[in-house]
């Protein structure tokens, strides 16, 4: 069986090809600029060079067309034709309340994510102009969506109710949903098959640290907390992004800046974090470049970062009444030995011990970085969304 898996954005839409039987990638790419003059097709056969087009893509629709020449093209494709496509599987970021797992698209399923476009207003209309391209392309294959928010759906509601007038949550469904779901769902449960132990059994915190970052509370197996709320806003501090700051400073600063909703908007999402405090990059290579280089501001950007990590650890060992197994993943997680180092270095007394050696090296696959006296585990699990979603189209449409 081969399943497309598609990430669409408003002007992008990243595809990747998986044979099931071995879960291998055939081919990977993504078209951006749709939409606007010179859009680019990057294509990537496995074992065959990468190819890039430009040309005019004015809609989703045309840019899955694009994907399916490029996947059945006589010399960069991989199929013979696009009938080998078997399924296809959806990135969704906001699935509410109500979705609280994988399924298959139906059109009630497509009523409902439109009713959310109100939460997630950047992503979910644009998800649904891919889910609407794949159909208008290939009718007959079934689609699958896969929801951000939906491995969070566990939380109770001590974790997921904010404490303001319950009729905002009634009203408007103002709560705590939480977001890269996908990802912390994967990598705990490849934490827990590197340890050879049930994930039930595990209380565990996931840090999927990249541009933007959130923490996770694994316990019995399930999402108990996470970071990220309403909106991928709250929590850590993140490349551009401010994580949690005393909402008092919103209307305080519209008001003395004469701030519109968008530009405080744009403020919290695109101009705070690392960039702002450093002065220099969202880019946590550049930071600790700059950092090493002696740039005060960036030491001091990478400190708070290092030190939001802590304080969240902190908080759901508290929150689970103790912590076993600390997962590090995305970019950050997965290749800043800095990043890790510093973080389990202020975390000593719950029992971890790294193992600098371990800590230092690179590697694609899971791994242990901590000593084997170390009370807590950590480990270092790259991630892979696609994979999870290319898994769940399967299964669902396998029945
Ligand atoms: P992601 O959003 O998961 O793609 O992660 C992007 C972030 O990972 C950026 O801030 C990159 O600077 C960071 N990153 C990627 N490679 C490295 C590395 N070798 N060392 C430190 N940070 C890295």
């Amino acid at each position: 069986m081969k399943v497309l898996v598609i990430n669409a954005g408003s002007s992008s839409l990243k595809y990747q090809l998986y044979d099931m039987r071995d879960e291998s990638v055939l081919a990977s790419g993504r078209v951006e600029r749709i939409g606007m003059d010179s859009s680019i097709v990057t294509h990537e056969p496995a074992d065959k060079q990468e190819v890039r087009v430009v040309s005019e893509i004015l809609d989703h629709v045309t840019a899955v067309k694009r994907v399916t020449d490029m996947l059945t093209h006589k010399e960069h494709g991989v199929l013979a034709s696009m009938n080998e496509i078997d399924a296809v599987g959806h990135r969704i970021v906001h699935g509410g309340e109500v979705f609280k797992g994988s399924v298959l698209v139906t059109s009630e399923v497509k009523l409902e994510i439109r009713r959310l476009f109100d939460l997630a207003p950047l992503h979910n209309p644009a998800h649904m102009m891919g889910i609407t391209a794949v159909e208008t392309n290939m009718p007959n294959v079934p689609q699958v969506v896969v929801f951000d928010t939906a491995f969070h759906q566990t939380m109770p509601k001590t974790s997921y109710l904010y404490p303001i007038p319950t009729v905002l949550y009634r009203r408007h469904k103002i709560r705590r949903y939480g977001f890269h779901g996908t990802s912390h769902s994967y990598v705990s449960d490849k934490a827990a098959r590197f340890l050879k132990k049930p994930l039930e059994s595990l209380k565990m915190v996931t840090c999927h640290i990249g541009n933007g970052a959130s923490c996770a509370a694994i316990l019995d197996g399930k999402s108990f907390d996470t970071s990220m709320g309403m909106t991928p806003l709250e929590g850590l501090m993140m490349g551009t992004r401010s994580g949690d700051i005393d909402p008092a400073i919103v209307p305080f600063v519209m008001n003395k800046e004469e701030l519109t909703l968008n530009e405080a908007n744009s403020m919290l999402n695109k101009h705070s974090g690392m960039l702002a405090i450093s002065g220099i990059s969202s880019d946590m290579r550049e930071v600790t470049e700059a950092m090493n280089e002696g740039d005060k501001n960036a030491k001091l950007a990478f400190d708070m970062y290092v030190y939001r990590v802590k304080k969240y650890i902190g908080a759901y060992a508290a929150a689970m009444n103790g912590i076993d197994t600390l997962v590090f993943t995305a970019g950050v997680g997965e290749n800043s030995s800095d990043l890790r180092k510093a973080v389990c270095e202020g975390i000593t007394f719950l029992g971890i011990e790294l193992d600098e050696e371990l800590n230092a090296k690179r590697s694609k696959e899971a791994r242990e970085i901590s000593t084997p006296n170390s009370r807590i585990k950590v480990l270092v699990v790259p991630t892979n969304e696609e994979l999870l979603i290319a898994r769940d189209t399967y299964k669902i449409v396998q029945g």
